[in-house]
């Protein structure tokens, strides 16, 4: 288990400044949203700590270590992104035992991990399916649990369940916070959507343009909104 601690970080696009300057310390074991419009700056956020785009300046610490240029696999973070591209020829065991295997992994760690992410996210009776032969939910359980696996202290994610339909996203939030429960890991979950980050967060980071607005619990932001952005993001009077 870590958690993250990001200060003066700036990541710019050629010239245009995408995060400017944010300090932000995500405590172990947290479930923190990331939470704005499209074109916020979220994704830029999660790739950088997940070692997916150089930084322009500034620091990044996972597990209290300097990570601010190690390579992705060096950083004990699972990720799991919005468009999750499963190998379409590989069984969901394959799919889910890929990163591991590549990294040399023993076998019998290997379907150790497998089992233990399968149960937890009720894909053993799917094991030997291929991703064709699965439902959408069933697809980003898939992309869940090849996160999973790695056993990691901090995941990361991208929208996971922008792809799904209402009734599938509430069932997966479920299923999120009881893995959450369960692993104790540190999670930083970007969302564009108010319920997912009322729901999920411990604590909610309001960003607009690549600046922090407010970092409050679920009730503080939507009681005691930062500024009329907050409030009219979040829905709640000002
Ligand atoms: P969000 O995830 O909050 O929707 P992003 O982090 O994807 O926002 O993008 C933030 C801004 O950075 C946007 O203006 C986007 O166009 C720009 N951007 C993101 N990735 C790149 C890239 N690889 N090259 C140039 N601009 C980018
Ligand atoms: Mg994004």
């Amino acid at each position: 288990m870590s958690g993250v601690n990001i200060q003066g970080l700036s990541i710019k696009f050629g010239a245009n400044e995408v995060i400017k300057g944010l300090d932000l310390q995500v405590v172990e074991g947290e479930f923190l949203v990331l939470l704005g419009p499209s074109g916020c700056g979220k994704s830029t956020l999660l790739h950088s700590i997940a070692g997916l785009i150089d930084v322009s300046g500034g620091r990044i610490e996972i597990g209290g270590q300097d990570m601010t240029d190690a390579e992705p696999s060096e950083r004990g973070i699972g990720m799991v992104f919005q468009s999750y591209a499963l190998y379409p020829t590989m069984t969901v065991e394959k799919n889910m035992s890929f990163g591991l295997r590549v990294a040399g992994t023993p076998k019998a760690e290997i379907a150790r991990r497998v089992d233990k992410a399968a149960q937890m996210l009720q894909l053993t009776p799917l094991l030997q399916r291929k991703p064709a032969q699965l439902s959408g939910g069933q697809r980003q359980r898939v992309a869940i649990g090849r996160a999973l696996v790695r056993e990691a202290g901090v995941f990361l994610f991208d929208e996971p369940l922008s792809n799904l339909d209402a009734k599938l996203r509430a069932e997966l939030r479920r299923e999120l916070k009881l893995l959450h429960h369960t692993l104790g890991s540190t999670m930083i979950y970007v969302t564009h959507d108010q319920v997912e980050a009322m729901t999920l967060a411990s604590r909610i980071v309001v960003m607009k343009g690549g600046v922090i607005q407010q970092i409050g619990t679920p009730a503080e932001v939507y009681e005691r909104p930062a500024n009329l952005f907050v409030a009219g993001f979040l829905g709640a009077p000002a």
